[in-house]
């Protein structure tokens, strides 16, 4: 039977684009029943409007229904709104959506992380009792380490993204965004699981419950990880924490990432050539504001991408079309290919002798707004997070304490399709410090 579920807390943060007051969920006696879950919106929706936090996209109503949305129906969710992000997934802070920035919960002049925010701050206001956000270089983990929440990025190819509107498809995944670990790994069993229009998907179905006995659990601490640009107050709260894990029986021991000297060269030429080719599908004729130019129709793509696209996103589009051009695959592309391939290795290297791999999530506590507003150091902010996307590892991030009054991230690590070990790690944290 269908019931209601009224929504109707004050939107402080500016978390929604779009928010229903009312949701529909079906008593179906799933593990989501009667929950309130928002949505990154750049996940498809059928009769809610999804836009990408882009002007190309406004007044789309998708037909269909992303593969996630129809697994979170079928466990009695109510999808109450879908949440503010970085326009197509491009930005940590949230601040590059064409409906306004997202702010923090805990302080509000500083931003709260992306580029899935809104699905953070949601979470972190009380506002919905879970999120789904998309990760493509930390964009679950980022605004999951500054709300405070906690935020999990799968392993690529263990959820679907069907209905997922593409940004970089080698590096995005669907994850799951909640309070405790225990609600990201019930959202996670909710949504995992084998789908025949995602041709990357691996029939490896999640059921799973936690467990906090980690007693000789392998964990490697990457130097690189707390050189060179990291906060020295947030990897002190860090190296507490993974003390904290020591106590819960984990044996610690250090490990070196060479490859993480091209981690961010790579991440961002892969992201960028990626996004050039996804986002060439938007020609703003059919969505978009209804603006008429005077140019023959051959030519007036070029003026609504230039009108409707905001400006980090063009900048992406430029500087990815350029890198694809013949003669600068090789230099460009092809050689961040060389450097995702090391990255991996890393990461095999180091999972010989190690469960877990643990560090910060961020370098830093959350920024002010407008504080990262030259791109460089917007980009640096993902040294930490980009590289478990490269090579397409589980990683969680979980609150561990603060700095400034504002929240700290334990990111953990682990091996491809060990996403139940990364959570048992997350689990028996949370169970050591709650
Ligand atoms: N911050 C990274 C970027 O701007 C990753 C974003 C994401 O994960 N979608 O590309």
């Amino acid at each position: 039977m269908a019931k209601e579920y009224f929504f109707d807390k004050a939107d402080q943060t500016n978390a929604f684009i779009t928010r229903l007051d009312v949701a529909m969920y079906e008593e179906s006696g799933g593990p989501l029943q009667g929950k309130g879950i928002g949505i990154s919106d750049n996940i498809s929706t059928s009769g809610i409007p999804t836009t990408c936090a882009s002007r190309i996209l406004a007044g789309y109503v998708p037909p269909f229904d992303a593969h996630v949305i129809t697994l979170l129906r079928k466990a009695g969710a109510a999808i109450v709104g879908k949440t503010n992000m970085d326009e197509f997934g491009a930005g940590n802070t949230t601040e590059h959506s064409a409906y306004g920035p997202t702010t923090n919960p805990n302080e509000a002049s500083r931003v709260a992380g992306g580029s899935s925010g809104g699905s953070a701050a949601a979470v972190a206001t009380g506002m919905v009792d879970m999120a789904l956000g998309s990760d493509t270089g930390g964009s679950i983990r980022s605004p999951a380490a500054f709300c405070g929440v906690v935020g999990f990025k799968p392993t690529n190819g263990r959820v679907s993204r069907y209905g997922l509107i593409a940004y970089s498809s080698s590096m995005e995944q669907i994850g799951p965004l909640g309070k405790t670990v225990t609600d990201v790994n019930t959202l996670m069993s909710v949504i995992a699981g084998p789908d025949p229009r995602d041709a990357t998907m691996y029939d490896r179905p999640y059921a799973h419950t936690p467990s906090k006995d980690i007693a000789g659990m392998k964990i490697a601490v990457p130097d690189e990880f707390f050189g060179e640009g990291v906060d020295p107050a947030v990897a002190e709260s860090v190296r507490t924490a993974i003390r904290k894990l020591e106590d819960a029986g984990a044996e610690t021991m250090t490990c070196s990432i060479p490859s993480m000297s091209h981690a961010l060269a790579a991440h961002y030429v892969t992201g960028m050539c990626e996004a050039s080719t996804n986002l060439s599908r938007f020609d703003g004729v059919r969505f978009g504001p209804p603006v008429e130019t005077k140019r023959p129709w051959h030519e007036e793509f070029s003026d609504y991408r230039g009108m409707f696209f905001g400006k980090e996103v063009q900048r992406r589009i430029l500087l990815g079309t350029f890198a694809l051009t013949e003669g600068y695959y090789e230099k460009y592309y092809a050689k961040a290919q060389v450097a995702r391939e090391n990255m991996r290795k890393d990461f095999l290297r180091i999972f010989r002798d190690a469960d877990i791999i643990a560090g910060p999530t961020m370098p830093q506590i959350a920024p002010k707004l407008g504080e990262k507003s030259d791109p460089i150091s917007m980009y640096l902010a993902d040294i930490l997070t980009a590289p478990a996307s490269l090579a397409g590892v589980p990683a969680i991030s979980v609150p561990c304490g603060t700095v400034d009054k504002m929240p700290v991230g334990l990111q953990l690590i682990g091996r491809h399709f060990e996403d139940e070990r990364v959570m048992d790690a997350a689990f028996a944290y949370e169970s050591e410090v709650l």
